[in-house]
C-alpha cells in the first residue's frame, strides 16, 4: 500500500481538507499515476455535499485527472512509466455485459466504477484526484496527447467527454443548429467542441455577463434566458440542445425552443427532478433525453480530436488550499471556465 497526500471532505457540511489516504499495490494490470493537475467538476460539490444521496466519509473527489506514469504492472502493455496520462470519472466495469461488449462501459449493467465514491472490486470505496497518486486498471487510462498541455487536458477527462459524446452521437455538425444551456465548465466545452465540429451554436446563458467570451470560444449567438423574449424568439429553432445547468429549471420552455426531430439532451445533474409536459414534446416529435460521459474508446477520440483542432478549456490554476472558495465560486456561477488544481500544492497534513 502507498500512503499519499489528499483533500478530503470529512462530512457533507464541512470544508475540504488535507489528510492522507492509501492507494493499493500495483497489480498486474495497474499503473501507478503521479498526479499533476485535476480539475473541479460540479459533481464533485454535488457528490460531497450528499445532492445525490448518501456517501461515506471522508472522501476523496475529483475525476479530471493528469498525470504521469511512474509504475507498472507487469502485464501492462498499453502505458509505460513516462507517459503522459489521463483518468475521467470511471476507472473499471464488469467488461462483459451487453453495453460493455458493446464498447459503452459508462453504461456498463451493472454500473461502472465511478472514480470516486464507488465501491470498487475489493470492497474499498473508490477515492479521486484531489490526491498526489492514483493506481488504475490501465484499460481505463487515457493517452493524453503531446500538444495538449497537462493543466489543459484535466478537464477534457470529464467536461471535455461529457459534451463531446452526445454531441458526436446527435450528429452536431454543419447545418446543425446546436444550442447550450448554462456556459460553466461543461457548457464553455460544449461551445468549443460544437464550434469545431461544423455547426451553429448558440449560448443560453441565465445573463449577458459571458457573452464575449462565448462568442469568443466560438458562439454564433448568445441570449440571456433571463429576458423573457428569449423564449418566444428562439421557439422551434434548434436541433439539439444540450442542457448543461446543474440546477432545476423550467425544462418545458427549452423543449419548445426545439425544431421538427431536434432533440434536448440532459448532461446537467440537478439533484430534484424536471417534470416534463408531454404536450411539449407531441409538438415538432420533439426527444428529451440523457447521457452520461463517454466510453474510454470515446474518450481517447475526444483527446485525439482536442488536440487535432487545438482545442484546450479556460483554466484557473489553483493551489489546493483555494478548494473550498473555488466550490463556492462554482456554485455562485462565478467560474471561468474550470478550476484546475496544482496538485504539487496539496500539502502533507499537520501530525
Ligand atoms: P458549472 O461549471 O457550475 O456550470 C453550470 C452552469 O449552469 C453555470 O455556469 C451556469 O451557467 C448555469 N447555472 C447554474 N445554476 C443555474 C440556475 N440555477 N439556473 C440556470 N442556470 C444555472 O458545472 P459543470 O461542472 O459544468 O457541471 C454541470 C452539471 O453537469 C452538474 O450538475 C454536473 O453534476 C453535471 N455533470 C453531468 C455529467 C454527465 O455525465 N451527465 C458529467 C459531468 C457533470 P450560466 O451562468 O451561463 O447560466
Ligand atoms: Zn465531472
Ligand atoms: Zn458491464
Amino acid at each position: 500500500m502507498l500512503t499519499v497526500n489528499a483533500y478530503a471532505a470529512p462530512s457533507a457540511t464541512e470544508p475540504l481538507v488535507p489528510t492522507t489516504i492509501e492507494r493499493r499495490d500495483v497489480g498486474p494490470k495497474d499503473v501507478l499515476i503521479e498526479i499533476h493537475y485535476a480539475g473541479i467538476c460540479h459533481s464533485d460539490i454535488h457528490t460531497v455535499r450528499g445532492d445525490w444521496g448518501t456517501i461515506a466519509y471522508p472522501q476523496v473527489v475529483g475525476h479530471e485527472i493528469v498525470g504521469v506514469v511512474t509504475e507498472v504492472g507487469a502485464d501492462v502493455t498499453k502505458h509505460a512509466v513516462g507517459a503522459r496520462v489521463g483518468v475521467g470519472c470511471m476507472v473499471n466495469s464488469c467488461r462483459e455485459c451487453e453495453n460493455c461488449l458493446a464498447g459503452a462501459e459508462q453504461y456498463c449493467l451493472k454500473g461502472n466504477t465511478g472514480t470516486y465514491a464507488a465501491t470498487d472490486r475489493d470492497g474499498t470505496i473508490t477515492q479521486g484526484g484531489y490526491s498526489t497518486h492514483i493506481v488504475v486498471d490501465e484499460d481505463f487510462v487515457l493517452r493524453v496527447p503531446e500538444s495538449i498541455s497537462y493543466e489543459a487536458a484535466a478537464p477534457l477527462l470529464c467536461a471535455g467527454i461529457t459534451t463531446y459524446s452526445p454531441l458526436a452521437h446527435w450528429n452536431a455538425g454543419p447545418g446543425k443548429r446546436v444550442a447550450v444551456v448554462g456556459m460553466g465548465g461543461l457548457g464553455h466545452m460544449a461551445v468549443k467542441i460544437a464550434h469545431a465540429m461544423g455547426a451553429e451554436v448558440t449560448v443560453l446563458s441565465q445573463s449577458l455577463s459571458k457573452q464575449e467570451d462565448g462568442l469568443r470560444l466560438g458562439a454564433d449567438h448568445y441570449y440571456a434566458t433571463s429576458d423573457k423574449a428569449t423564449f418566444s424568439d428562439l421557439k422551434n429553432s434548434f436541433d439539439l440542445i444540450i442542457n448543461t445547468v446543474s440546477a432545476q429549471l423550467d425544462i418545458n420552455a427549452y423543449l419548445k425552443l426545439l425544431a421538427l426531430d431536434g432533440t434536448l439532451v440532459n448532461v446537467g445533474a440537478p439533484p430534484e427532478g424536471l417534470p416534463i409536459q408531454v404536450f411539449t414534446l407531441f409538438g415538432n416529435r420533439r426527444s428529451f433525453a440523457g447521457s452520461s460521459i463517454g466510453s474510454i474508446a470515446e474518450t481517447q477520440e475526444m483527446l485525439d480530436f482536442c488536440a487535432e483542432h487545438g482545442i484546450a478549456p479556460e483554466t484557473e490554476l489553483i493551489s489546493a488550499d483555494y478548494i473550498n472558495e473555488a466550490y463556492e465560486r462554482v456554485l455562485k456561477s462565478d467560474v471561468r471556465y474550470r478550476f484546475v488544481i496544482d496538485v504539487a500544492t496539496i500539502a502533507t497534513p499537520a501530525a
